[in-house]
């Protein structure tokens, strides 16, 4: 699904992907982890083509990212990207914040647009929010709507970056746990986190990022037990 090969990226003069091989399949969930600046979300952001390779091939559900004739509006809507800071549209509904772009990009009737999206809210569990404005929300609730908007999309790949780190800890959970459900329900997910308690869990593999280099891939209970490099033993020490 997602195919990484000798891939580097430079900002400038700063090199800040370094080599990068990763493959991941279609249904794997992947967690990145690794101190801050060392490239996840530049990582991240190459997948859907939000920020662009230097060199290298990089190949996303069928296409070649680096390729100049990318249709990218129709490759970018099979890819779900939610971030930090939810990035909802302050001055519309929640359900015309999901609806707005299958009705746009896909092309959906509103009636049908709308059946979908309240189905997605129920699935994030605020089917009672949908006539309401972000701002009444708290921060984990537009986190789930932001989270139903990628989903209502039909993605082929989920993409987080650093999903619960704007919240409160008491709303950690309930975003946790809808990203859990999709998990186990065979989406291929990218998540950038330092919930290490959730990588551990649902991570197929935890891919260990530093200064622009993959240190270390693993499958999560090996790493999180015994991680083979002196820099993720560090990183995790740290943590704990
Ligand atoms: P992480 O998500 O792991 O914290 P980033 O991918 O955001 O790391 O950033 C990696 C490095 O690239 C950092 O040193 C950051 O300052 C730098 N960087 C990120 N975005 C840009 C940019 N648009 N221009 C120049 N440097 C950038
Ligand atoms: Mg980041």
């Amino acid at each position: 699904m997602i195919g990484f090969e000798q891939v580097n990226k430079h900002y400038g003069s700063f090199h800040v992907l370094k080599d990068i091989n990763l493959h991941i399949e279609t249904g794997e969930v992947v967690v990145v982890i690794g101190p801050s600046g060392s490239g996840k979300s530049t990582l991240l952001r190459c997948i859907n083509r939000l920020e662009e390779i230097s060199s290298g091939h990089l190949t996303v559900n069928g296409y070649q990212v680096h390729d100049n004739k990318l249709p990218l509006n129709h490759f970018r809507k099979h890819i779900g990207i939610v971030f930090q800071h939810f990035n909802l549209y302050p001055h519309m509904k929640v359900i015309d914040n999901i609806t707005l772009a299958p009705i746009r990009v896909l092309g959906l009737p509103e009636h049908e647009a709308k059946r979908r999206g309240l189905a997605y809210l129920e699935r994030v569990g605020i089917l009672d929010k949908a006539e309401v404005y972000p701002a009444q929300l708290s921060g984990g609730q537009q986190q789930r709507v932001a989270i139903a908007r990628g989903l209502a999309m039909n993605p082929a790949i989920m993409l987080f970056d650093e999903p619960t780190s704007a919240l409160d800890p008491e709303m950690i959970g309930e975003v946790l746990d809808v990203m859990r459900s999709l998990a186990q329900e065979g989406m291929t997910m990218v998540i950038v986190s330092h919930e290490m308690g959730f990588a551990r869990e649902v991570a197929d593999r935890i891919v260990f990022m530093d200064q622009g280099q993959i240190v270390e891939q693993a499958v999560a209970a090996d790493f999180f037990v015994q991680p083979k490099e002196e820099r993720a033993r560090v990183f995790l020490s740290r943590l704990l």
